[in-house]
C-alpha cells in the first residue's frame, strides 16, 4: 500500500549537506546550512553552555515532563531577552510565551493559531525569504504570497516596492519579517525604515509577525538586533515573535526557541495562551527540557550572561572578520571592475552572491564549494584560510 508513494526531493538546504558529506575532495566545502564553525572548520559548542550543562548536572535536575507550555524560567528570560525586562508589554503582562521547537516549531505554532483563528487571513513573506518559511505555511494550510525584497540592480532593498506591497495586501494581513540579518539577503532595513514599515502596517491593520532567528548574532550585541522588534512592541501593536537560540547559543539540536504573541491585555495574553497550548497538546505534548534549562541558567545568572554575550561577540567577529577578507580577495583578485561592495553591507551569518543557479552549480560542481542555489554563501561556515579560494571559486563562476 506504500507502493504507490513517490521520492520527495531533497530539501533545498539540508540537502546540500548530504551532497558536501558524499564528495571526497580534500577542497570540499561546506557553505550551505547556516552553522557556526570555528576558524578550524569545526563545530563549537559554547563554553557557557557546557558550564550550564555541567550546573545542571550538579544539581541532579530530573527528566519529568514539562507543562505543555514550557518551562516556566525559560519563558519568563527568553521574552525578557526579546523585550527588555522593562518593556511595559511584559510588565503589564501583554506577551503570550509558550516555548518552541526550536524557531522553526515556533513559527509553526503561530501558524497552527493563524489557521484557526484568522482564516482566510493571509501572510506576506518577503521575496526572497528562508525556503522553510512557505513549507510551514503550507503545511499549516496558510495562504501566502510575497512580498517584493531584495533589488538585484543595487543588491540592496527594493524598499518602496516592499511598501507597496505591505499596502496592497489586503487588511488584517499577517506580515512576516525578518527580526534582524534578513535571510538569505543579508539585508535589513534600517531604523527609519522600520518606522515607514510599521506605519503602513498599521495603517492597514495587519498584524506583524518576526521571525528572530538570529538576535545578538548580527551586530554582537542583542538589544541592538532586537530593536526592530521593540520599535513595534513600543507602538502598543499587536504582534507576533518567533525565537530561536540554534545560533545564537549554538544550541541547533536541542530544539529550544519560543513563540511570543504581544496582546493589547493581560487577559487577552492568557487566552491566547492557553489556545497555543491546545494546539501544541496533539502535535507534541510538551517541549523538550535541555535547551530551555541551559538558556534559563545562563540568562538567569549574571557572569554566565556576561559570558554569553562575550562568546557570541566573538562568533559575530570572527564572521564580520571572514567577511571582510573574502571582499578583500574578490577586489583583488578580480580584474573585472565589478563592485564588490555589496558583501561588506551585508550583515549576519550569510552572503547573498548574487550567483544564479547555474553559476552555483559551477562552484559546486568544479570547486567543490557547497551552497544554496539561491546565490546564497553561509559565512560562518568559512574560515581566513579558505577566502582565497572561495574568492577564485566565485570569480570564475561569475565571469562563465
Ligand atoms: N528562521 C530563519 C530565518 C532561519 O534562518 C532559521 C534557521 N536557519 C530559523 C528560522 C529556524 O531555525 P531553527 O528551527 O533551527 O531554530
Amino acid at each position: 500500500r506504500f507502493e504507490g508513494i513517490t521520492m520527495a526531493p531533497p530539501d533545498p538546504i539540508l540537502g546540500v549537506s548530504e551532497a558536501f558529506r558524499a564528495d571526497t575532495n580534500d577542497l570540499k566545502l561546506n557553505l550551505g546550512v547556516g552553522a557556526y564553525r570555528t576558524e578550524e572548520l569545526q563545530p563549537y559548542v559554547l563554553n557557557v553552555v557546557k558550564k550550564a550543562e555541567n550546573l545542571m548536572l550538579e544539581r541532579g535536575e530530573n527528566k519529568e515532563y514539562l507543562p505543555i507550555e514550557g518551562l516556566a524560567a525559560f519563558n519568563n528570560v527568553t521574552a525578557q531577552l526579546l523585550f527588555g525586562a522593562d518593556n511595559p508589554v511584559i510588565q503589564q503582562g501583554k506577551v503570550a510565551t509558550v516555548q518552541g521547537l526550536s524557531g522553526t516549531g515556533s513559527l509553526r505554532l503561530a501558524a497552527a493559531l493563524i489557521e484557526r483563528y484568522f482564516p482566510g487571513a493571509k501572510v506576506l513573506i518577503s521575496s526572497p525569504t528562508w525556503g522553510n518559511h512557505k513549507n510551514i505555511f503550507n503545511d499549516a494550510r496558510v495562504p501566502w504570497s510575497e512580498y517584493r525584497y531584495y533589488d538585484p540592480k543595487t543588491v540592496g532593498l527594493d524598499f518602496n516596492g516592499m511598501i507597496d506591497d505591505i499596502k496592497a495586501a489586503p487588511e488584517g494581513s499577517f506580515i512576516l519579517l525578518h527580526g534582524c540579518a534578513h535571510n538569505p539577503t543579508g539585508i535589513d532595513p534600517t531604523l527609519e525604515q522600520w518606522e515607514k514599515i510599521a506605519d503602513v502596517i498599521q495603517e492597514k491593520n495587519h498584524i506583524p509577525f518576526f521571525d528572530v532567528a538570529y538576535q545578538g548574532f548580527a551586530s554582537g550585541s542583542l538589544d541592538e538586533d532586537a530593536a526592530s522588534v521593540r520599535l513595534f512592541a513600543a507602538r502598543g501593536m499587536e504582534l507576533l515573535v518567533a525565537q530561536s537560540y540554534s545560533k545564537n547559543l549554538g544550541l541547533y539540536a536541542e530544539r529550544i526557541g519560543a513563540i511570543n504573541v504581544v496582546c493589547s491585555s493581560s487577559d487577552a495574553a492568557a487566552r491566547v495562551k492557553s489556545q497555543l497550548k491546545r494546539i501544541a497538546r496533539p502535535m507534541y505534548s510538551n517541549p523538550p527540557v535541555h535547551g530551555a534549562r541551559i538558556v534559563a541558567n545562563i540568562v538567569g545568572d549574571p557572569a554566565l550572561f556576561k559570558e554569553w554575550k562575550d562568546e557570541m561577540e566573538l562568533m559575530a567577529g570572527r564572521i564580520k572578520g571572514v567577511r571582510q577578507k573574502l571582499f578583500n580577495s574578490l577586489s583583488a583578485k578580480d580584474k573585472s571592475g565589478k563592485d564588490w561592495s555589496f558583501i561588506l553591507k551585508q550583515i549576519g551569518m550569510f552572503s547573498f552572491t548574487g550567483l544564479n543557479k547555474s553559476q552555483s552549480d559551477n562552484m559546486t560542481n568544479k570547486w567543490h564549494v557547497y551552497m544554496t542555489k539561491d546565490g546564497r554563501i553561509s559565512l560562518a561556515g568559512l574560515s581566513l584560510a579558505k577566502c582565497e579560494y572561495l574568492a577564485d571559486a566565485i570569480i570564475d563562476s561569475y565571469h562563465n
